[in-house]
């Protein structure tokens, strides 16, 4: 069966960052809300102009918008390699409506990886991050400038962007959202027997380390 990870964490802990290094590792496809959301506000579709203003506020958008979102994703042929799920679930509804949606296809989840971090160093990485406008290579003004300033080191793209809700308010309400909404999503895993924790205030290199040792552990 192919594999389902969930990757669990407030905004900040690096799930976008170890979504794509597992892509690349695993061959695993990365399913990040977030990311889909965004198009959807940028392609003005009518969930993107729904969740625009919500987003900008450090809100969720509706378990509703999402779970269309998400549920017309999993339509794509590519997600039979298996799955990261990046940013979702992020409440109980969305979690019920994931075991739903598995149970339909005969799938189930494999594992869900809480990563663990202190919520005060995470004003400070989500408000200095950026990607390259062209290939999406994450950066950070502090712990992840490329190699030669200005120039992405995957792509040699030269423009850079941020993202709308990447700023020290928007954060503090976006790490409310989580633990009043999302945090309880690690029991609800534990319980099912699926959960992981690492340790995610180390390197990106170290991370992507513990993170490796358990997706491989998984998908042998
Ligand atoms: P981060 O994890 O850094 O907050 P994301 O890109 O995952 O970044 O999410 C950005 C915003 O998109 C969230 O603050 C929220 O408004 C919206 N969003 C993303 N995923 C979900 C989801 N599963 N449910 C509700 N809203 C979501
Ligand atoms: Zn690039």
């Amino acid at each position: 069966m192919a594999p389902v990870i969930i990757l669990l964490g407030p905004p900040g802990a690096g799930k976008g960052t170890q979504a794509r290094i597992l892509e690349e590792n695993f061959g695993l496809i990365q399913l990040s809300t977030g990311d889909l959301l965004r198009a959807a506000v940028s392609a003005g579709t009518p969930s993107g102009l729904a969740a625009k203003a919500v987003m900008a506020a450090g809100a969720l958008v509706s378990d509703e918008i999402v779970l269309a979102i998400l549920k017309d994703r999993m339509r794509q042929p590519d997600v039979a390699k298996g799955i990261i799920l990046d940013g979702f679930p992020r409440t109980a509804g969305q979690a019920a409506a994931l075991d739903q949606l598995l149970a339909e296809t005969g799938q189930k989840i494999t594992a869900a990886i809480s990563l663990e971090v202190d919520d005060a160093a995470m004003v400070g990485r989500v408000a200095g991050r950026h990607s390259c406008a062209a290939c999406g290579e994450g950066y950070h003004d502090q712990f992840k400038r490329p190699a030669r300033a200005g120039v992405c080191d995957k792509c040699g793209g030269t423009e850079f962007k941020r993202r709308a809700d990447d700023n020290a308010e928007t954060v503090r309400d976006r790490l409310a959202a989580y633990h009043a909404q999302t945090a309880p999503l690690i029991a609800y895993y534990d319980s099912k027997g699926v959960l992981e924790r690492i340790d995610a205030m180390g390197a990106i290199a170290d991370i992507r380390q513990s993170l490796g040792q358990i997706v491989t552990g998984i998908t042998a």
